[in-house]
């Protein structure tokens, strides 16, 4: 079903498509010119120059590694909510705080109205699409996710901050797909935190996709899917990207309770370590997959983002993975 709806939006992928779940490890120089620019001895001309280099980069190195849906690797920002809490109308920037393990970062204030500015990730999206024939992703923190990482001194409540993010986040959505995206992720990291919170997270998310033409994916980081599952199916998305390994694939039993109705984007290595796990290793994670699901449900991605590695190590690993799904495709 929904490899035929990607095909009527135009996107040909084969059996066991990989991707990755959106942000790149920046390259040093990259680092150093961010550095730089946030002590103001660089303009942001110049730090974007550097930033579209290295998505550049990025883009040379999935098409070599052989992955078919690409990512523009997330170089131009910092960190996912913040990125676009500086750039909608409604947010003033907070003091920093510390969340999930070691993420630090400002945690935003909605004070006013939330309104999109116009465009924040298109430029991005066109330049990364223009380097390649391989379809590039658009990615987007979800409605729900910005909400519940932000404080709220405007709305009567969150369900009201997370509707209001979805109606404006929606235009950002159209202007993706209106500049020829076809494929975009909205991640919902958030989602699994609060179960009793569901519905917000599904509603918000059908204000920003419903009726578009585009093939929508949602990554969800690891948390207490067991409270969610299967409701979280009645996400209004086709395809939800997920930790899948550094769990030890646990989540896979409670799909043997109930089927697992969508796409799924299968994480097939932990992105929190240092060690690059051999093809065999992942080839056995995918095969464990394969019992439980149909492969033409199946995408293969690392669990989560890979900016915490080394360029060295996601390069590692990423062509590990790829040789592990060359593998299992033959034997389809
Ligand atoms: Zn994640």
């Amino acid at each position: 079903m929904s490899r035929k709806h990607l095909e009527e939006v135009g996107v040909r992928v084969p059996m066991l498509p990989t991707t990755t779940v959106g942000s790149f490890p920046k390259p040093p120089e990259l680092l150093a010119a961010r550095a730089k620019a946030r002590r103001g001895e660089l303009s942001q001309k110049a730090l974007d120059e550097q930033a579209r280099a290295a998505t550049a980069f990025w883009i040379t190195k999935q098409e070599e590694i052989g992955i078919d849906i690409l990512v523009d690797g997330e170089q131009y920002r910092g960190d996912m909510v913040a990125y676009f809490a500086e750039h909608f109308k409604g947010f003033k920037e907070g003091g920093l705080v510390r969340s999930y393990g070691n993420r630090y970062y400002h945690k935003p204030i909605i004070v006013s109205e939330v309104r999109w500015p116009g465009p924040i990730t298109v430029e991005w999206w066109k330049y990364a699409q223009g380097l390649t024939s391989k379809p590039v992703k658009g990615m987007l923190t979800g409605p729900y996710t910005i909400m519940d990482w932000s404080f709220n001194e405007h709305y009567p409540n969150r369900r009201a901050v997370a509707m209001a993010i979805a109606r404006e986040l929606r235009k950002e959505v159209e202007a993706l797909i209106k500049a020829g995206c076809k494929v975009i992720q909205i991640d919902e990291p958030a989602l699994s935190v609060r179960p009793e919170e569901l519905q917000v997270a599904i509603d918000s998310m059908r204000a920003v996709t419903e009726g578009l033409p585009a093939y929508f994916l949602t990554h969800v980081c690891y948390g207490a899917f067991e409270f969610i599952y299967p409701n979280m199916l009645k996400m209004p998305v086709e395809n939800f990207d997920l930790e899948m390994s550094n769990s030890e694939l646990d989540l896979l039993k409670l799909f043997s309770k109930a089927p697992f109705t969508k796409d799924i984007s299968f994480g097939v290595f932990d992105v929190h370590t240092h060690k690059v796990d051999a093809p065999e290793v992942i080839k056995r994670r995918i095969k464990k997959a394969l019992d439980f699901i149909k492969p033409e449900q199946i995408w293969v991605d690392p669990d989560c983002g890979l900016k915490t590695r080394t360029v060295q190590e996601a390069v590692d690993q990423l062509t590990s993975m790829q040789a592990a799904v060359n593998e299992v495709r033959k034997s389809l």
